[in-house]
């Protein structure tokens, strides 16, 4: 008797405990989804059912997929196969930035934190979601986000400093200019009197030395205190890089299709400067589209030896103009009010220091492609 007390106790307790656990996913800002070891979903939240236009009864026994855009839409079976097969955490407990779908087809940028529940009929996965589509919000975040914005900061600052310092280069070498003339005249005079030439030519020594200076704090300044380099997975640093670029477009519709090789190795890099550079060239892209037709952006990741990566970034939008096609990549060219012109400058800069190379194509069938590739060690190899 007093057993089966025991177990009434028991399923009290258990059904508060749902209770609770129920209110509190009820009210939760976050989407939650849960899923089964085959990616079925199992329960949804109402965050989850607002951020991805779905009801809750669209989405219950779906495949999970349906919540991804291409290719993790088509990947995730196989990924979660492998994590029951291996054992080997790719996502769960650590966190990373994804591109999530919504029914209506647009994508947006979520960090998803993903839990693993035990269960005697099986495992559940829970899978925490955030849209970080709001710019507001991710100032607000702590974390990798902050470090991304840290260093877009500090390339814009790179950028007005640059272009101060172009005004601040031409006063020492005007007055070079200025002086050498002023001693020329003298030298040409039928009797020159070499005690103002040499006063004009120490002078002009001094000003080559200001104009030394002023490059040398240029160049400590761009020198970055430590090299950050590690073995990355090349997808990742791509993916995660795309979220970030779609952050503030979501009005936009923007449709952003990847391609990734999954075979890739990893690649030793600065993960941050390399994911500016996918930054810079997936923002101008989405910058450069007009009017309403189809936006499209193709992501693509390839080996293109067994020590080289590639990625290829291609657009359907209007194209470069041609008076930067020429050389898009040369400083202080833009076609934006607002623009500065020194992205794809500086996005060159960090490929080339990484031994990689980065170039511009124009497709025959139009928009713009940027292609960059790197060594998988680092070290170039031409
Ligand atoms: P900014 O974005 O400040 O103009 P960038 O160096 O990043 O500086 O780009 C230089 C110029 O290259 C842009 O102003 C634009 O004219 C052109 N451009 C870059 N990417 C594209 C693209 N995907 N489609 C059309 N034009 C582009």
């Amino acid at each position: 008797m007093a057993k089966s007390g025991g177990s009434a106790t028991v399923i009290a307790v258990a059904r508060e405990r749902e209770e609770r656990l129920r209110s509190i996913t009820q009210t939760a800002p976050d989407a939650i989804v849960v899923i089964d070891e085959a990616g079925i979903i199992d329960t949804v939240n109402p965050a989850a059912e607002r951020l991805f236009g779905y009801s809750g009864d669209e989405l219950v026994g779906e495949n999970v997929r349906i919540l991804m855009p291409s290719p993790h839409r088509e990947a995730h079976d196989a990924h979660l196969a492998r994590y029951r097969e291996t054992g080997e955490k790719r996502v769960i407990g650590i966190g990373r930035v994804v591109v999530g779908r919504r029914k209506d087809g647009t994508t947006f940028p979520a960090r998803l934190a993903i839990g693993e529940i035990e269960l005697e009929q099986g495992r559940l996965f829970t899978g925490f979601l955030h849209d970080i589509t709001e710019r507001e919000d991710i100032q607000r975040r702590a974390g990798i986000l902050q470090q991304e914005l840290m260093h877009a900061s500090r390339l814009s600052a790179m950028g007005e400093m640059a272009s101060g310092i172009a005004h601040e280069l031409n006063q020492p070498l005007t007055a070079i200019m200025n002086y050498a003339r002023a001693a020329r005249r003298h030298l040409d005079r039928t009797e020159p009197d070499p005690a103002p030439i040499s006063d004009l030519v120490d002078k002009a020594g001094h000003q080559a030395e200001r104009a030394a200076e002023i490059i040398k704090r240029l160049r400590r300044f761009i020198k970055k205190d430590e090299i950050e380099r590690r073995l990355e997975p090349i997808n990742t640093v791509v993916e995660e890089a795309a979220a970030l670029a779609l952050i503030g477009a979501s009005d936009r519709n923007i449709e952003l299709i990847f391609s990734l090789d999954d075979a890739l190795p990893p690649v030793l890099m600065d993960r941050i400067e390399v994911q500016q550079v996918v930054l810079n060239i997936l923002r101008n892209a989405i910058e450069a589209f007009e009017g309403t037709g189809e936006r499209k952006i193709h992501v693509s990741t390839r080996a293109t030896g067994p020590h080289r990566v590639e990625v290829d970034i291609r657009d359907n939008g209007p194209g470069l103009a041609p008076h930067v096609a020429d050389d898009p990549f040369r400083p202080f060219q833009t076609t934006k009010a607002d623009g500065m012109g020194i992205g794809l400058a500086i996005s060159r800069t960090i490929i080339d220091a990484h031994g990689g190379r980065l170039w511009a194509e124009s497709p025959p069938e139009g928009g713009a492609q940027f292609r960059f590739s790197l060594p998988v060690g680092g070290e170039s190899d031409g």
